[in-house]
This record gives C-alpha cells, structure tokens and sequence, in this order.
C-alpha cells in the first residue's frame, strides 16, 4: 500500500492513461479524485471502482478548477493528465488550433498548480513531501515526430513548467516530476488510427516506430505514475521520465 493515507487528484481520468492510474494509485491505498470532462466516462470508472470519489472538471475552465479546489481537502499529490493531438505540421496549424493545444495541455497545468500548490505545501508541512506529475511525452524537446509540431511544443512545455516549479519548491517538500510514454494504445490513439487513409499501415507504423514492436498499454505507464506520487520516489524531482518501449534509446 504505497499510497496509503494519499489524497490524490487526477486530470482526464475517464479513460486511457488517466483511468489506468486512478485504479492503480486506488489500487495502493490512496484516496483518489479521479476528475474528467465525461461524465458517462466517470460513471463507468466509480462503477468498476467504488471507493473513488469522481467530480466532473474541464481543465480548460480556470473558474472550475478554483470552484472544485474549494471543495476539496489539501491534496499530497496530482496528476496532471489531460492533453490534446494535434494532427499536422507548422502549415497545418491554425491559430485556433495552436491555441487549443496550449491551453488544454499547458495553461490548464498552470491552473491546476497554481490552484492546488498552496494546499498541497500545507500538507507537505505536515505529511515530509507533496508529488506532482505532469503528462508529457516522448514528442517534445526529447524528439521531434512528423505532423506533431503543436504537439511537441506544448509538451516540451510541460517538461519546462515541471522542471520550474521542482526547482522552485524543492526546499519546501514538494516534488514535481513528468513522464514521458512512447505510443499508448488508449481510447484516442485508436480514433487516430481509424481515422487515418489506411487504418492497417497507421497501426503498423506506430508500432514500428518502438524498438520493443508493440504499443505499450496503460498498465506500462500506470507504475511509473505511482512511483512517481509514492514516497519510493523521495528523492526524485524535475525529472522527465521516458517509459517509450526504447524508442529514444
Ligand atoms: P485519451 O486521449 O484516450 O483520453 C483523454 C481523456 O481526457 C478523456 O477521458 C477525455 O474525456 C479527457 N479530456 C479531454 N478534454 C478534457 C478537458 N478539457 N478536461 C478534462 N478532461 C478532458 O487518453 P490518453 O491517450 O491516455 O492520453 C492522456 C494523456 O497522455 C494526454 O496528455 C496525452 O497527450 C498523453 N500521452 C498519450 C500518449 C498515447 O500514445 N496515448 C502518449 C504520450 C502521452
């Protein structure tokens, strides 16, 4: 039980990735608030796991991270996991679309540490250390990817906002770490191959890209989340960890 006693929050945690680690941090004690903007997503999660507590929350909505923030105890550690695709390179990039990627993958971050940073050093006063995750990606300032420029942008500025705030707190028992996965079969990662010309060859070559010839599944990235919200990981902060299959070997 490596979470037990935790009060943790997590982003997008109807599906995918977010799910996978709420049922894992639940799974190793920890009180979890699993937070999405699908609703129908979150009563299917409290169905198969029953001691989560689930609130509905659009990252994108800085008045509804400060109104759920006001319902909530302190936390000892969040997730943030909420993030967008773009498709497409520079050419393709309207200023609609650039805008929607920063503020779904970085601004809504920015929100979500601001609002729960006070809370969560409170609690690192009296519980030793707070843990924050954030989601980034093997596509960022680690490795460029074709028709990922929105992409790799916003979640190389991710790794940047992580390693600002671990420097910024580190005296003060917060950790602030991300995690950087190769290609996840998730929900979304499947509508990007059935919508792609050929469905077959998209599958195909995602998964060539990944030395260890598969996609990873959740369950590959789930540990590394609660590794990374435990005490195990105590003196682990501003890192971005790779969980990628060897693609950046
Ligand atoms: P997904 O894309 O299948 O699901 C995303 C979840 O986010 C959904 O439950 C959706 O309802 C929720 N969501 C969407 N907009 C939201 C908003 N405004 N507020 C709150 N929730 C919202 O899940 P995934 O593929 O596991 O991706 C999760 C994270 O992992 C993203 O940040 C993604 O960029 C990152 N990631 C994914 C992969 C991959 O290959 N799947 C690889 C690297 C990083």
């Amino acid at each position: 039980m490596r979470l037990k006693g935790k009060t943790i929050l997590i982003t997008a945690a109807g599906q995918g990735i977010g799910r996978a680690s709420a049922e894992a941090c639940f799974n190793e004690g920890a009180q979890v608030i699993a937070t999405d903007v699908n609703a129908e997503a979150l009563q299917q999660l409290q169905k198969a796991c029953p001691g989560i507590k689930t609130h509905l929350l659009d990252v994108t909505d800085g008045h509804a991270i400060k109104a759920l923030a006001g319902q909530l105890p302190n936390l000892d550690g969040l997730f943030n996991c909420a993030g967008f695709v773009h498709n497409g390179s520079v050419l393709d990039l309207s200023d609609e679309d650039w805008d929607f990627s920063v503020a779904l993958n970085v601004t809504s971050m920015v929100r979500m540490c601001r609002t729960f940073l006070p809370g969560m050093l409170e609690q690192a006063k009296v519980g030793g250390s707070s843990s924050i995750v954030n989601m980034a990606s093997m596509a960022s300032s680690i490795k460029g990817f074709p028709m990922r420029t929105a992409y790799g942008a916003t979640k190389a500025a991710v790794i940047g906002l992580t390693k600002g705030i671990a420097a910024d707190f580190v005296k003060q028992g917060i950790r602030c770490n991300c995690v950087c996965p190769g290609t996840v079969d998730t929900p979304s990662l499947r509508g990007r191959i059935d919508s792609a010309p050929d469905p077959v060859q998209a599958q195909k070559d995602f998964i060539a890209r990944q030395p260890m010839g598969r996609l990873a599944e959740v369950s590959d990235i789930a540990p590394m989340i609660v590794y990374l919200l435990s005490d195990d990981s105590k003196f682990v902060t501003g890192q971005a960890m790779l969980v990628d299959g060897g693609v950046t070997i």
